[in-house]
């Protein structure tokens, strides 16, 4: 069968249909072709046990709520509902002293910090959130806009230092804070080791452990959660997605599922996508938003340049492997020790489960893992969405996600995922119930996405969830290779890269998409017309100068 179409977009991932909801809301014919039988990717809930909703991917959606994109597309038109994580974290007690719980309040969270580490580290962290607050929320501006060295000095024109710097000579000093380590960050604020443990486990979110080069913003992003907490989408991460097909369909687009397309390919002055059942699909511009090596691939049976592909191939790091997620059915709630009073009813479930009481913790598991081996104690991260999400498990049931990091892809002697699992399983829920005495009895339903069923299940190769290492000479315009780092392929005029692969990166953002859509619009647009809408802004712009 063979369809024509406007834009074809690979992969019905979110990035990816973010960028087909955009572009069909444009007003173009767009066609999703997606290899799974469950649209979304890494953001998708099945029903792993019976009656329990359980996501495939992500759980908190962290970045998505900061682009305006949910407002844009009217996703809550269209059936999504998220619920503000709040608390948005918390670290666990030690002995007699409370656990530290962080709440969307600065006030509240600052009180927790001084019962739990002193006022010193509890006015630091109110310091810290002053100034890489404004800086974060200059990272989320630059995610959003193809990267360029434009867009990078306009995010950051003008913003100080820590110290109240700015003007030329606060630049360098400025980029410097950027390029530390996360540790080194943290060493600069904070007294307390607890508390520096539990923000260098936030920031280890994206992948790398917190002692590399370049790290400090993922610590900084902490800061964003005083003015946009986490959100969690209700009945499950995989509600955004419904909501994006639901917008996308709804202004005449369509998704095919269980269909993996194999073969991108000049067709005369368009693009042919060939589908493994043998349809093909045409269209003016493609939209590659699925795994970066899946893409040259497919570029490969195109009859691009060989040579070409394998440079791109062997400089892309898709990195060792960061972590599993253990999905639990349970009978009750974790009960950790010596909460805060004043907590909403849910408790502290609503947040990330930081624990963590040192970083040695956390440099042991990465250390263990980059040796090839299971960490000799798992670093945890529980999320108990039920607590806030009934709709997720039976009555008097909860569902938990436990994320742990560092898991390593290929294990030391060869061994396989198959042959650990249970052993890698058991580490984590004796960790939990470690810090939640009595879990374990609790437990019924058990499945464990290790890094082999995650490349398995959502293509994710390597089982890097953020499809290729988030180290920082793969961020920006080198993501993921300088190449290719604009969300195009030289030599493949009208064929475009979204996805995790591509500047920002991984994360529940939508904002590769965004940019892939606006890429592919402003190739449609002929340069006569580009030159008449400037002309036609420029009384408006004159006029905005005179005021
Ligand atoms: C276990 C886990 C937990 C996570 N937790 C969080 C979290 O809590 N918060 C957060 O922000 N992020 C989290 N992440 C990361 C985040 O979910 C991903 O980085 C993000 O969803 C990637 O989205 P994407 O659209 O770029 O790519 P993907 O979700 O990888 O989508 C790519 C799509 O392309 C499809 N595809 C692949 N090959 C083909 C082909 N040949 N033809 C057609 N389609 C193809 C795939 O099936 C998939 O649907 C998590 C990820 C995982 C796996």
């Amino acid at each position: 069968m063979h369809t024509p179409h406007d834009v074809v977009v690979v992969g019905a991932g979110h990035n990816g249909l973010v960028a087909a909801a955009l572009l069909a809301r444009s007003g173009l014919d767009v066609a999703v072709v997606e290899r799974d039988t469950v649209p979304g990717g890494a953001v998708s809930t099945v029903e792993r046990f019976p009656g329990y909703k359980v996501d495939r991917g992500s759980s908190a959606h962290i970045m998505i709520r900061h682009t305006g994109l949910v407002e844009r597309l009217d996703l809550a038109r269209h059936g999504l509902r998220y619920v503000d994580c709040d608390p948005w974290a918390f670290a666990p007690a030690v002995g007699d002293s409370p656990a530290i719980v962080f709440r969307v309040d600065l006030d509240a969270t600052c009180a927790s910090i001084e019962a739990s580490c002193g006022a010193r580290d509890a006015q630091a962290y109110r310091d810290f959130v002053g100034v890489w607050g404004p800086r974060s929320q200059a990272v989320m501006r630059m995610f959003g806009a193809r990267p360029a060295p434009a867009t990078f000095v306009r995010a950051f024109w003008g913003m100080p230092t820590r110290d109240g710097r700015s003007g030329r000579t606060a630049g360098p000093e400025l980029a410097q804070e950027f390029l530390r380590s996360g540790d080194a960050l943290l060493d600069s604020w904070f007294t307390s080791e607890r508390l520096k443990a539990a923000l260098a486990w936030f920031g280890a979110q994206s992948g790398p452990p917190m002692s590399e080069p370049g790290t400090a913003p993922m610590v900084g992003i902490a800061a964003l959660m005083h003015s946009g907490p986490p959100g969690r989408a209700i009945g499950g991460s995989g509600a955004l997605t419904t909501a994006l097909i639901s917008s996308l369909e709804s202004d005449g687009g369509s998704v095919h599922l269980g269909d993996a397309a194999v073969e991108i390919a000049p067709d005369g002055d368009r693009w042919r996508v060939r589908t493994a059942s043998g349809d093909e699909h045409t269209a003016t511009q493609v939209i590659a938003a699925c795994h970066i090596l899946t893409t040259l691939d497919m570029l490969s049976a195109g009859g691009h340049d060989g040579s070409t592909l394998d440079r791109w191939r062997s400089r892309i790091d898709v990195g060792p492997g960061v972590g599993s997620a253990i999905r639990v059915g349970t009978t009750a709630l974790p009960q950790y020790a010596n909460l805060p009073a004043g907590l909403p009813e849910h408790g502290v479930h609503s947040g990330l489960g930081l624990l963590v009481t040192d970083r040695g913790h956390l440099a042991r598991a990465h250390g263990d893992a980059r040796a090839g081996d299971l960490p000799r104690r798992p670093v945890v991260l529980p999320m108990g969405f039920s607590a806030i999400d009934p709709s997720l498990a039976p009555p008097d049931r909860h569902m938990l996600t436990l994320w742990t990091q560092w898991h390593p892809y290929r294990l030391s002697g060869g061994r396989s995922w198959e042959s650990v699992r249970e052993e890698a399983t058991d580490a984590v829920l004796t960790e939990m119930d470690s810090w939640a005495p009595g879990f374990a009895d609790t437990v019924e339903h058990v499945y464990a996405q290790t890094p082999d069923r995650l490349e398995d299940e959502l293509g994710l190769i390597g089982g890097n969830v953020m499809h290729v290492d988030m180290s920082a000479d793969q961020m920006f315009t080198f993501r993921p290779h300088p190449d290719l780092g604009g969300h195009s392929v030289p030599g493949a005029e009208g064929l475009f890269l979204a996805g995790a692969s591509t500047h920002p990166g991984g994360g529940v953002s939508g904002l590769s998409g965004s940019i892939a859509a606006q890429a592919v619009l402003a190739s449609r647009t002929r340069p006569v017309d580009r030159v008449r809408s400037v002309i036609g802004a420029l009384p408006g712009l004159l006029g905005a100068g005179r005021r």
